[in-house]
């Protein structure tokens, strides 16, 4: 496809609207689910004067603009996150298409496989930034999507990759499930020890059991290799956001959510750069190991 013909633009704007569409469902996800009140009903309403939103007050970004960021009845301020989540799941889903279906060429099932996956991702991170939490219906709805898409798409974990040393030309559901718990163990169970060293050193809890899950999730739908990319990557982003803010002793509570969700997404983002990097280094330790036995 050619990105600038105008077919390609077209193409490129119905998946931003779609992204900027879909956020605005993740902002009533965001609000909903830690106050386990239904998604689809009661409609959406002004939380200071409690006034239904009409449709042509509820389309992304749009709306937020043509009323200057105030409710049309009573005026009062409408927070400026809601049309920041439509913009990042608009380009989420923008970047996506470009990285997994034209850069990488998988296939559109994939595509929509980690779109969700992106969804669960943003909506955990904003909840965790909020209320400190990753919602269970969060996690779990992961973790079991983790497995289906394991199931439906064998294609989902570049298997000759991901677990090279099974007989891929048999069972290739099977063995593409494999792949799917396999990442939900490693990856689980790596930031659980990390957990256990830091309460050992620290003297108290490190790391929650959301983020336990939430690591469960990412390697469920990355695979190990991306999983492990993830977990490396993540402490920089937490650094770079958590140096200002010790320094300025704003609180010592920082959530490790947003940070995990934001490598998961790079590391899928560039999964094939990242893939080789891991493969690299596994290359160094396993000569290391062999050099030493
Ligand atoms: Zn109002």
């Amino acid at each position: 496809m050619e990105y600038l013909s105008l077919q390609g633009i077209i193409i490129q704007l119905w998946v931003f609207g779609l992204g900027l569409v879909i956020g605005s469902f993740l902002n009533v996800c965001i609000c909903r689910i830690p106050e386990k009140i239904s998604l689809l009903w009661p409609a959406s309403k002004c939380v200071n004067c409690s006034k239904h939103i009409v449709w042509y007050d509820n389309i992304p970004v749009l709306s937020y603009l043509f009323l200057r960021g105030k409710c049309r009845h009573c005026q009062h301020k409408i927070s400026v996150l809601y049309p920041i989540i439509e913009i990042i799941t608009g380009i989420v889903f923008l970047l996506l298409f470009h990285s997994v279906l034209i850069i990488s060429g998988d296939l559109v099932s994939d595509y929509i496989f980690y779109l969700v996956f992106c969804c669960l991702l943003i909506v955990g991170s904003f909840v965790d930034l909020k209320l400190y939490i990753i919602p269970n219906e969060i996690t779990y709805t992961g973790l079991i999507l983790a497995i289906i898409a394991g199931l439906l798409c064998t294609g989902f974990h570049n298997l000759d990759s991901t677990l090279g040393y099974f007989d891929n030309s048999a069972n290739q559901w099977m063995i593409s499930l494999l792949a799917s718990v396999v990442g939900i163990l490693v990856s689980g169970g790596m930031i659980f020890f990390c957990g256990i060293i830091g309460k050992l050193i620290l003297r108290k809890d490190a790391m929650g059991f959301g983020d336990v899950k939430l690591m469960g999730v990412i390697g469920g739908f990355l695979g190990w290799k991306l999983a492990v990319a993830t977990f490396f990557l993540a402490p920089f982003f937490g650094l770079l956001f958590s140096v200002p803010r010790l320094i300025s002793r704003r609180g010592n509570m920082i959530p490790y959510g947003p940070f995990l969700s934001l490598a998961a997404f790079i590391c899928l983002l560039f999964k094939d750069v990242s893939v080789e990097i891991i493969d690299e280094y596994l290359d160094i330790y396993v000569a290391l190991f062999l050099h030493f036995i």
